[in-house]
């Protein structure tokens, strides 16, 4: 990979884990923050490089949630913030819809490069992964002049009023919220490992969606079809191959806007700029955040120039859309994956992962499924011998993981799947040593 880290690549806890500093810390959050937004581990952080996350007691933690898979080139990487300095110097945002500036432009020229598909395609940007997945549908509505949108079990596609929609868990992200917006369907999504027929293909389960559709909506009247080529939140679920492909066929016979929700998986996570790629399908539109822009907020959506410019001039935007800070990021965070190969590096990491857990699954019976693509991999966690879903258990491996100062993340629609989203720039040994310490975790547990 050829990187150098400005902080010592090793872990190590002095003392009471979380310290002083971060209990007092704590204390003050208690009296000043919303309970509503919650956090997985309570120490507090005074600097990240690499795999390494150093809290405000001088505790150093490895880092395998890149804090939720974005700072993939890690969270203080020298060419970004050198660029994100850089252009805070020359104008920190002068709002594109007033006065644009050329890094918004040259952006999405690169999107357009290196997203899959060689026809012609446009971008536009905005700040969350949800304000994408909305603008998303608001084109798809505006090119087809149909009003349904269907997604699928286990989705998450953000916390905003149209997105809580589209997302199908309900505690914590919609319970109490509602009223939710109304034109959404929900179908069947192909989950291999929980599949009542074992043996259903990708093609028969997309057809067992298309059907679905067929009967419960119409296909003529489908706006947009938008799906995770691999979930994230819903269990990091990678649907039977052929039902993506069969999904995007149908999509395109009945003329509805197939959408690829990659803020998760895209920007060399699963292990190439994006998802789709590895998965065979060319979305009509991609939406993106996380990854893009080494952690700077920066979302956009990438697709057809047909489409997107099927919406009235005026009729996207946001006042900070595209900030120009944040595309200075995005553009030399792609530059960085670019030089340091960071999609191979991701497939290096899923191959570290899959040698070591598929060994542990044929040792303990807890381990139900392995799964993921590049550097999005997880462990989903069984009753013994069966396919129950054990939440409690995987807590406790969480909470014995995060004590020892390797911070891992779950998620699941059942609260069972441990998730590991490294930076990509991690080194193998610690990567190795975070396994080492997951896995006694899950041995513990047992
Ligand atoms: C995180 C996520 C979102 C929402 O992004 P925010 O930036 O949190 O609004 C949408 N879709 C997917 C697949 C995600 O993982």
């Amino acid at each position: 990979m050829g990187i150098t880290y400005r902080i010592e690549q090793k872990r190590h806890i002095n003392g009471a884990f979380p310290g002083p500093k971060s209990v007092e810390l704590a204390a003050r959050r208690t009296n000043a923050v919303a309970l509503g937004v919650a956090s997985a581990m309570p120490v507090y952080v005074a600097d990240a490089d690499g795999g390494i996350i150093v809290d405000v007691d001088g505790n150093a933690i490895i880092d395998l949630g890149s804090g939720i898979a974005v700072t993939s080139v890690g969270a203080s990487n020298e060419k970004v913030a050198a660029a994100v300095a850089a252009q805070a110097a020359r104008f920190t945002h002068t709002c594109f819809m007033v006065t644009p500036y050329e890094g918004y432009v040259e952006l999405a020229e690169k999107l357009a490069e290196i997203s899959p598909g060689t026809h012609a395609k446009k971008a536009v940007f905005f700040n969350s992964g949800s304000e994408a997945v909305e603008n998303a549908i608001k084109v798809a509505r505006v090119a087809t002049g149909r009003t349904a949108v269907v997604a699928f079990d286990h989705a998450y596609h953000g916390r905003t009023n149209l997105t809580m929609g589209l997302t199908a868990k309900a505690a914590p992200y919609k319970r109490g919220f509602g009223p939710l917006a109304s034109e959404i369907y929900r179908m069947p999504m192909s989950y291999p490992f929980r599949e009542e027929n074992p043996n259903i293909s990708g093609k028969e389960a997309a057809e067992r969606a298309i059907l679905a559709m067929e009967k419960q909506i119409g296909g003529d009247q489908i706006a947009a079809i938008i799906i995770e080529p691999i979930q994230g939140e819903g269990g990091f679920i990678v649907p039977a191959e052929g039902f993506l492909p069969r999904l995007a066929e149908w999509a395109r016979e009945q003329g509805i806007v197939f959408v690829a929700d990659e803020v998760q998986a895209g920007f060399c996570r699963a292990g190439a700029w994006f998802a789709s790629d590895i998965e065979g399908i060319v979305p009509d539109i991609i939406t993106v955040a996380k990854g893009i822009a080494g952690g700077m907020p920066l979302s956009g959506i990438v697709g057809r120039a047909d489409l997107l410019d099927s919406v009235h001039p005026g009729g996207l935007g946001g006042t900070y859309g595209g900030n120009p800070v944040a595309v200075a990021a995005a553009l030399e965070t792609i530059r960085y994956m670019e030089e340091h190969d960071l999609a191979s590096r991701a497939r290096e990491i899923e191959e570290q992962f899959f040698t070591r857990m598929r060994k542990l699954q044929s040792e303990v019976s807890v381990i139900g499924d392995v799964r993921g693509r590049g550097a999005m991999v997880a462990i989903e966690l069984v009753k013994a011998g069966g396919t129950e879903p054990d939440a409690e258990i995987t807590k406790k491996i969480a909470a014995d993981c995060l004590a020892e100062g390797v911070l891992i993340l779950t998620c699941g629609t059942y609260g069972n799947v441990i998730r590991l989203l490294p930076p990509l720039v991690i080194g193998d040994e610690l990567l190795a040593e975070a396994f080492e310490v997951l896995e006694k975790a899950i041995r513990a547990n047992v």
